[in-house]
């Protein structure tokens, strides 16, 4: 079984741990440089990107994440960390910086105010057996990506998830649905790349 951190520093770390844990995988949190050392995959989970790339530098994790997702740890990003897996902010508060690993654009806040959450069905490539229920929050978009980048789903005409080698990033909340399979795909990249 492989081991699977989630990124503890803010945003629904428990609901990832649920969710993984749902999906067979052994999940556990991550808050230091050697309990990231110690996993095999990491999900970086929705929240606050800002909040979250200011404790990342605090807990002295910004650069071994940049590093271990650059060496091509198996990493995904849902909502918040999707932002944080992006090459480039279009909007960034001052001194936000990211992780990076997804050659991409991003948006923040991007599906506006007048439908800042909803939830909406979403054709994920690479799941099986139908959409999956994508709960959005405050949730970014996909401006613009390289063409390493692989577009996984779109909606509304906008850009909603993608994968670039061992990195997914997704601006939905798979993990507050109670349907494991986006989980389920990220431990099985997980175990591919083990
Ligand atoms: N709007 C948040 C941000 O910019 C992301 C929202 C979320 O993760 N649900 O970080």
């Amino acid at each position: 079984t492989p081991l699977i951190g989630v990124l503890a520093l803010q945003g629904d770390v428990r609901e990832h741990l649920t969710a993984l844990a749902q999906a067979s995988a052994e999940a556990r949190p991550v808050r230091r440089p050697e309990e990231l050392a110690a996993v095999d995959g990491l999900v970086i989970p929705g929240g606050e990107s800002t909040t979250m790339s200011k404790l990342a530098h605090l807990f002295g994790m910004m650069q071994p994440l940049r590093e271990r997702v650059a060496a091509g740890m198996p990493v995904y990003g849902s909502c918040a960390g999707l932002i944080m897996l992006a090459e480039k902010i279009l909007d960034p508060r001052s001194g936000q910086e990211t992780v990076g690993g997804i050659d991409m654009i991003v948006r923040r806040n991007a599906f506006g105010r007048q439908n800042e959450s909803f939830e909406a069905s979403v054709d994920l490539a690479g799941v099986a057996g139908g959409p999956v229920e994508g709960v959005f929050i405050r949730a970014p978009w996909v401006e613009s990506v390289g063409a390493q980048v692989e577009v996984l789903a779109e909606y509304g005409g906008h850009i909603v998830a993608v994968r670039q080698g061992n990195a997914m990033a997704t601006s939905f909340h798979p993990e507050l649905t109670g349907d494991h399979r986006v989980h389920g795909l990220f431990a099985d990249m997980v175990r591919a790349a083990r």
